[in-house]
């Protein structure tokens, strides 16, 4: 199975992610994590200020429901549940 290797967002970096910048989103029945970026180890201050500028900017729908950014350490072909929230490193970065 041919995998696809998630890289680093930020322009004209190449690295593969290390981190997934995503909320939890929800319209009351389903719930999933809306991706906000991925980033590499050096690069997650300015690929998270960036993420927040868009998910500040976003409206949700009624009846939809849209949590506060959250970092997750990104592991290739894990499921979005199965990845760990790293809520001492968002400490950090939350402007
Ligand atoms: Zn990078």
């Amino acid at each position: 199975m041919p995998t696809t290797i998630v890289r680093c967002n930020l322009d004209g970096c190449r690295a593969p992610a290390a981190y997934k910048i995503a909320a939890t989103w929800s319209d009351g029945s389903l719930s999933e994590l809306k991706s906000y970026g991925f980033t590499c180890a050096d690069h997650l201050g300015p690929v998270f200020r960036e993420a927040e500028q868009r998910h500040l900017r976003y409206h949700p729908a009624s009846g939809e429901n849209v949590e506060e950014l959250g970092i997750y350490k990104y592991e290739q072909g894990k499921r979005d549940r199965a990845l760990q929230r790293l809520w001492g490193l968002e400490e950090n970065y939350r402007s």
